[in-house]
């Protein structure tokens, strides 16, 4: 059996939102990100710690992502799932506990099966707990079809077992400080699956139903060289023929809205082209690949030393601080705060445009000199 389903729990959101997806990926490689492979050494850093904690035996992992600050946040999972049973203990004796449980919910999905990060059954709750290391991309467990599909896949095997009436689902993300915890009542979660699940997971395994883009478009391998996400972006070429010669505040306002979107996907557009370019030799009609821009560099550093030395002069050397990412990633973010908490400001950003949807409240640009009154 692969390694990976075809229609994956970490990829339901996705397939669910545009079903022909999953086919459509089969057609490129899968590679892993420098973001992936962290995220793996992570979570067997974190699988072992647990084990450890509930007195199991496990080999500590070693990896190259191995620092203080994977330590801290290891800590932090392991300190929140420990939470978690000795508060199901109050009420509750004797919980079950799995690690790193392969869960099938093939009974929903074809071939469908993934793995539980910590699954906890005690006191009539099914909870799910799922760690994930990635800062990217906030993660809510509202609603989530990742979370939904591993809790089926628990209920697959204990549901009957154990008496279960409710199940909460909660991510863990510690490099957003975020905690989110969804939680329904089994029958609800069987309906969805009966009634949204099958249906949707049916049409994504034949490849079929509508291309839909979205934002659940960023972790899609075909995302590239998708016509449909193309042709979603580039509805902003038809203000080009938009009459009459000035574009209106709403338009203005309209093409606001998309232009983000579209300059990230016409940034993966160059850096797919020029990656197929240079390292695998495909031409693409009226481009060509040149030399870019280099800045000059010395060849050996201690000669340069000596030889400006010798020719007498003393003041070359410049000492710098780290950055502060690199030295909160030395100290662990406890211990930064603890250190150097008072010596660090935010000062306040540039003033940005941004939808009204974003979370951060709005600035007074009340002194600004309005130049667009109505007159
Ligand atoms: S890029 Fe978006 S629209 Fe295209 S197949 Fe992937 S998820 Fe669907």
């Amino acid at each position: 059996m692969s390694k990976h389903a075809i229609l994956s729990a970490s990829g339901a959101h996705r397939w669910m939102n545009c079903t022909p997806s999953a086919r459509l990926e089969l057609e490129f490689d899968e590679s892993e990100s420098e973001a992936a492979a962290e995220g793996t050494a992570a979570h067997a850093l974190a699988e072992h710690k647990l084990r450890r904690a509930l007195k199991m035996r496990s080999r500590k992992p070693i990896s190259k992502y191995d620092c203080d600050e994977m330590d801290a946040h290891t800590d932090a999972y392991v300190d929140f799932v420990l939470e978690t049973i000795a508060q199901i203990k109050l009420t509750c004796n004797d919980p079950l506990v799995l690690i790193e449980q392969r869960l099938d919910f093939s009974r929903y999905v074809p071939d469908g099966f993934g793995t539980g990060d910590c699954v906890i059954i005690g006191d009539g709750t099914l909870h799910v707990i799922d760690f994930k290391y990635g800062q990217g991309v906030l993660v809510n467990a509202k609603d989530n079809p990742q979370m939904k599909l591993y809790a089926l896949g628990t209920l697959e095997l204990f549901d009957g077992i154990y008496d279960i009436s409710t199940v909460a689902m909660t991510i863990f993300q510690p490099r957003r400080e975020n905690v989110s915890t969804f939680t329904v009542f089994k029958e609800s979660l069987y309906q969805w699956a009966e009634e949204t699940l099958i249906p949707t997971a049916q049409l994504a395994f034949k490849g079929e139903g509508e291309y839909a883009p979205g934002e659940h478009c960023q972790f899609c391998r075909a995302a590239v060289k998708c016509r449909a996400r193309a042709e979603a972006k580039l509805k902003l070429a038809a203000f080009e023929f938009a009459l009459p010669p000035l574009l209106s505040d709403e338009e203005i306002g309209e093409v606001l809205n998309l232009i983000g979107d579209l300059t990230s996907w016409a940034n993966e557009i160059i850096a797919y082209a020029t990656d197929a370019a240079v390292n695998h030799g495909k031409e693409w009609p009226g481009f060509k690949v040149v030399e870019g821009r280099s800045v000059r560099k010395y060849t050996d550093e201690k000669a340069v030393a000596e030889a400006a030395k010798a020719a007498g002069y003393r003041d070359i050397y410049r000492e710098s601080l780290i950055t502060i990412t690199e030295m909160e990633k030395l100290m662990g973010k406890s211990r930064f705060n603890e250190i150097l908490g008072g010596l660090v400001i935010k000062p306040p950003g540039k003033p940005t445009l941004v939808p009204v949807t974003d979370k951060r409240p709005a600035m007074s640009t009340s002194n600004a000199k309005n130049e667009f009154l109505e007159v």
